[in-house]
């Protein structure tokens, strides 16, 4: 994790700094620059314009760690609703969602209803019937490594009745290799990022070349193995790796594909349209883009100085 990364991480959990960050409106430039709007409507338009160019999408409403079961009904609304509307302007076969349990229930105590797992499976389950009857499909987050056995026995159960249910390992963890292995079978859709959580040594690789290394054999497993994976990342030596890697395992283009966020690296996302890949762009939306921000400006301190320098010359 680079050196400003962890303290940026720690200062982005002061309800203090959330709530000025938050209230300015100079966030905005750099707000829109990773999320096109907080409306269904501003998303949908999003996802038509990068169709219209050949590049699919992955949308996700913002928001995790409910600890409310409304906020958890609402944002499975969100989602049916989003959902109506791709399918209304014919926009399904070219966008997925992406959903994070913490936000759909996961997080919620024992006490409440059956406990969060079983509650954030039924609204998932809801979510992959309403995805399954618009024609796309589901990726279901992953979230910090306290949640992966959580998501990955959801997953298991998604499966049996939606099998094109995608998951989401990171190559941060110690344990993903194996779960590559244990995902890489024919019809599973699989996410590999390197993960944006601070997670402690004992789990995870500490340093970006472990990290980097990781990656590369799951990548291996993946590519080489029965599933469809979904290479998430930025780093162009990886998307070399892959692309030698794919050729490798003589895996055609569009057994496999590509993904990126919103906003990072849209002239390489367009390369590898244009090359042939297939490029998935994953759309973050809605009002509670705060921690989202906050791990994207961790990643990229270049981005951060400009963050703050727009923040002082505007207060
Ligand atoms: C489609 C998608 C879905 C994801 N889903 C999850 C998830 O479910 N769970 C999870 O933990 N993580 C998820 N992530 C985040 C991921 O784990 C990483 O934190 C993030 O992608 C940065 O890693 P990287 O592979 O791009 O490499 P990095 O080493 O961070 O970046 C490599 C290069 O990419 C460019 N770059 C990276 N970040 C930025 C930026 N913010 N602005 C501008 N340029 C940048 C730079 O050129 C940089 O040198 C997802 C990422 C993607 C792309």
């Amino acid at each position: 994790m680079a050196l400003l990364s962890r303290p940026l991480l720690m200062l982005s959990r002061s309800e203090r700094v959330k709530q000025l960050v938050s209230s300015m409106p100079v966030s905005a430039g750099i707000v829109r620059s990773y999320v096109p709007g907080e409306t269904t409507e501003s998303v949908v338009d999003a996802t038509a314009v990068l169709a219209e160019n050949g590049v699919r999408s992955s949308l996700d409403f913002l928001g995790e760690d409910t600890l409310d079961t409304e906020q958890a009904d609402a944002t499975v609304m969100a989602y049916l609703d989003v959902l109506q509307q791709l399918s209304a302007r014919g926009l399904t076969r070219m966008t997925e969602v992406s959903v994070k349990l913490s936000a759909i229930g996961q997080a919620l105590p024992d006490s409440v209803a059956g406990g969060g797992h079983k509650i954030a499976l039924e609204n998932a389950r809801t979510i992959c019937r309403a995805a399954r009857n618009a024609g796309t499909t589901v990726t279901l987050d992953m979230e910090d490594h306290t949640t992966t056995d959580s998501t990955l026995a959801i997953l298991r159960d998604l499966r049996k009745d939606f099998p094109e249910t995608g998951a989401v390992l990171q190559a941060y963890l110690h344990r993903t290799e194996s779960d590559c292995r244990a995902l890489a079978y024919e019809g599973s859709r699989v996410r590999l990022c390197k993960g944006a959580y601070d997670e402690p040594e004992e789990v995870a690789f500490q340093t970006d070349l472990d990290v980097d290394r990781s990656y590369v054999r799951c990548l291996k497993v993946l590519l080489a193995g029965q599933g469809y994976p979904m290479i998430a990342t930025h780093d162009p030596r990886l998307v070399e790796i892959a692309l030698s890697l794919a050729s490798r395992y003589v895996r055609e283009q569009g057994s496999y594909e590509f993904q990126m966020l919103y906003g990072i690296r849209p002239d390489e996302q367009r390369r590898l349209v244009k090359a042939g890949e297939r490029v998935r762009v994953y759309i973050p939306y809605g009002q509670e883009w705060y921690g989202y921000l906050m791990r994207r400006l961790a990643e990229r301190p270049q981005n951060l100085s400009f963050f703050l320098r727009s923040l002082i010359s505007k207060s």
